[in-house]
């Protein structure tokens, strides 16, 4: 059989079936099979596939007007905006369309305002091992491993601190420091979650030293960890923002809010062609809408509940080191490198697969739909100690 991937440039290995349909929970391969899709776009899919709120927002605002042009307000961008302040501790937003593009957006403002308030400073402080998206810039400001080699040279102006090592960030401040830029869970780490302490700390430390908080929540924010931004589950505002993945729900939108005190780019510094557009906007609108209500953020924490007691008893069962997390943000830590394995074994499960992720060798992440049934989320812990079964024995 040929590659059907032989037309793409390579950047990665996948499996070669060719997925064509999704519903809720649920996709459908190209040979009739449907699979349990934890991974739901890397936690991008808060409400499933294909949720009928989405494509009936599309179908609407396709309708109406797609794109007036980034020079113009439109109605979408106003509401969204309006609405995301109304939700938040921020007071100013601006739309982009991919999670890296909006911190790229948050280095420039702080960059902005170290050159106004702050005498020129500029650099900013990531964490080991975090990750902030694929451009050349957002690269630097990541953490992890090897990503200083593969395309030289990188942009200056990132240092290096250790998460929950509250040491390690004032040790790494300058005069040069603008800002600190961090994930409460780092997703891609292996969602390694930041010590509420630790949190607590940082913000009375870069509020103390005159460095603003910029708060990656591309992968945490929108529902994910049970409330609407993760911010709140710490008890502290950030400066500045940044939203993606879930906000528009598998759209390509994303967001950089801040606190009216730095909202300094010039009229020019700052844009790009489709960052506003209607469609994406109205999109992001509806889903906001429904995940950030009360009741829809109660379930979330209920099925994360179901899910972080589920793994507790696999980790159990099959003596695994354990499983961590907040909200439906999870992950699995296996004793040993074998979780690709079991990614392959519960893709390949008959009659129905299961779609798992592994950011690291020894550790599954898990990131289901927002909205999963309470019945399904079952069925995937019941599918997931049949692939650990196959591979661990
Ligand atoms: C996915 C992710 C990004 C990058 O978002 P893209 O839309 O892929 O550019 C940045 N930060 C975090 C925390 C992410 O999980």
């Amino acid at each position: 059989m040929s590659d059907p991937g032989q037309d793409l440039i390579t950047i990665t290995r996948r499996p070669d079936t060719v997925f064509v349909a999704g519903q809720g929970a649920w996709l459908t391969d190209e040979r009739g099979k449907r699979h349990l899709d934890l991974v739901q776009g890397w936690a991008v899919n808060c409400l499933g596939h294909s949720p009928a709120l989405i494509t009936q927002a599309l179908l609407a605002q396709s309708q109406r007007l797609l794109n007036p042009s980034p020079a113009y307000y439109n109605r979408p961008l106003l509401d969204l905006a309006e609405r995301l302040v109304g939700l938040s501790c921020f007071d100013r937003v601006f739309l982009a369309s991919s999670g890296a593009e909006a911190n790229e957006g948050a280095v420039k403002l702080a960059r902005r305002w170290g050159s106004r308030m702050r005498g020129g400073a500029h650099e900013v402080i990531g964490f080991e091992q975090a990750f902030h998206g694929r451009t050349l810039a957002m690269m630097s400001a990541s953490g992890k491993p090897g990503w200083g080699e593969i395309y030289p040279p990188m942009p200056a102006g990132f240092a290096k601190a250790r998460l929950n090592d509250i040491t390690s960030v004032a040790r790494a401040i300058t005069p040069r420091t603008v800002a600190v830029m961090i994930e409460f869970v780092q997703g891609e780490a292996g969602v390694v979650v930041a010590d509420r302490g630790f949190v607590r700390e940082l913000r009375a430390l870069t509020a103390e030293r005159g460095v603003l908080l910029i708060a990656d929540e591309v992968q945490t924010g929108i529902g994910r960890c049970g409330e609407a931004f993760a911010y709140e589950h710490f008890g502290i505002e950030p400066d500045v923002m940044t939203l993606a993945k879930g906000l528009g729900g598998g759209v390509p939108l994303a967001a950089l809010l801040c606190k009216e005190a730095f909202n300094c780019f010039e009229p020019g510094d700052q844009g790009g062609t489709f960052c506003g557009n209607p469609l994406m906007a109205a999109v992001g609108l509806a889903v906001v809408n429904e995940v950030c209500r009360a009741e829809f953020l109660a379930g979330v924490r209920e099925r994360a509940t179901q899910l972080s007691t589920g793994l507790q008893a696999i980790a159990r069962d099959f003596g695994l080191v354990g499983e961590r997390g907040v909200g439906l943000l999870r992950a699995l830590v296996l004793p040993s490198d074998e979780a690709a394995e079991v990614v392959t074994a519960a893709h390949a499960l008959a009659p129905v697969g299961l779609l798992l992720n592994a950011p690291r060798p020894h550790l599954l992440r898990l990131m289901p739909a927002l909205n999963i049934s309470a019945a399904e989320m079952d069925e995937g812990l019941a599918l997931l100690r049949r692939a650990l079964r196959e591979v661990l024995g």
